[in-house]
């Protein structure tokens, strides 16, 4: 299916609505029936009856299709955050004494997840550095049920082999899910490569307008549809009309927006390399980069979410820097029409700074949707505030 097909057309009946260009958000919590049986129906099959909008929506279900679709996949859940998907799509697959094996680095929600929730459930997760497709079979246990992956990820982009990861899950039957955030579908398609199951933050790019929080969550029919009828359906943390209908409007210009950030991303980092304050610049698409073979073959794109290493000695600078930032904002997030910024160091106490870590010298930045020149000059101005 074409791109532009299931952006402008796919899963959109006209005909039920006016043909209007743009759907109607279907704002109800239920649909009513005329018989009995038809209602006695729904009760034994949720997934295909319009009945109750914790689980099917009409709004939400041109999305799902959409959204399906783009990852090539049999189906799709939309979940209302990201972290409601990777919370959905491990507990789906894990029971009391299993153990998962995640790549570092991963959201910091799934962390938590790993960390302080499953081992409640006696559940426990190994973390490895999945760059290396060796960890992998190291770190297998005869009970370990899911391979947790995240490529790349979102600070410092570190990818893993997703065909060879998918592979070697196959021949212990372990499941793979895959936090697909930083490329969206339209740059990599973890289905298509052999992941069992892809999720996304669909409020970074998908969304696009920093509006919505939103999650999806894609695979087989068979496994989509025992998520819905478990995780999905009881965790009750599905999409609604209004948000989903949002999202809808957020793809039609995906691509044109990706493809712009693009362009702005490239020339930013030009812009960076050559600063005499910047250390490094680590971006997947930079032919710097350690993996930068790998990214080539199994992305199609990359772009908007960089980090680079400032030069400086003193937490005080870095935080002046981002201070005197007058239209990068300082903030959380990504994927929206504005730039943003995140440096490594607030993420730890002031007086743990030490100049001779990497990480608490990196800075995070999103670029967006602004004229490349108008970014570029708010970080020169920024550099130049400070006395490094
Ligand atoms: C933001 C993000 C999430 C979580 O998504 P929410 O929509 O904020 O719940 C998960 N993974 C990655 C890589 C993210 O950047």
């Amino acid at each position: 299916m074409d791109i532009s097909y299931i952006i402008n057309e796919y899963a959109e009946d006209r005909e039920d609505y006016f043909r209007a260009i743009a759907p109607p958000i279907i704002q109800t919590s239920n649909f009513a029936f005329k018989k009995v049986d038809e209602l006695r129906q729904g009760f034994v099959d949720e997934y295909s009856t319009w009945l109750y909008s914790r689980g099917l929506n009409p709004t939400v279900e041109i999305l799902r299709k959409k959204l399906a679709a783009l990852d090539g996949a049999e189906d799709c859940l939309v979940f209302n955050s990201g972290a409601a998907a990777i919370f959905a799509s491990v507990l789906a697959n894990v029971k009391s004494g299993d153990h998962i094996v995640s790549v570092r680095g991963v959201y910091s929600w799934a962390q938590k997840m790993f960390n302080e929730i499953l081992p409640r459930f006696n559940v426990s997760t190994t973390y490895i550095d999945g760059t290396d497709i060796n960890n992998f079979k190291e770190a297998t246990k005869p009970n370990t049920a899911i391979y947790y992956l995240e490529s790349p990820n979102s600070w410092s982009y570190e990818l893993q082999d997703l065909r060879a990861v998918a592979q070697l899950a196959k021949q212990h039957n372990i499941i793979t899910i895959c936090d697909n955030s930083y490329c969206t579908p339209i740059y990599q398609r973890p289905i298509e490569l052999g992941i069992d199951l892809s999720l996304q933050s669909a409020t970074k790019y998908i969304g696009g307008h920093s509006d919505t929080v939103a999650g999806v969550l894609s695979g087989s029919r068979k496994m989509i549809e025992r998520i819905f009828n478990s995780e999905y359906m009881n965790i009750g943390s599905g999409i609604q009309p209004f948000n989903a209908w949002l999202l809808i409007r957020g793809l039609r210009t995906l691509p044109a927006r990706l493809d712009r950030i693009t362009q702005t991303t490239r020339q930013v980092i030009a812009y960076l390399e050559d600063h005499p304050r910047v250390e490094k610049v680590i971006f997947p698409f930079s032919e710097y980069f350690p993996q930068y073979a790998l990214a080539k073959q199994q992305m199609q794109g990359a772009c908007g979410l960089l980090t680079f290493v400032i030069k400086a000695t003193n937490i005080e600078s870095i935080e002046l820097f981002c201070e005197s930032l007058k239209h990068i904002l300082l903030a959380v997030s990504w994927g929206g029409h504005e730039s943003l910024i995140i440096p490594g160091c607030a993420a730890i106490k002031r007086e743990a700074f030490n100049a001779s870590a990497n990480a608490h010298r990196m800075i995070r930045l999103y670029v967006g949707l602004e004229e490349p020149g108008y970014i570029i000059n708010d970080l020169e101005q920024a550099f130049n505030a400070v006395t490094w």
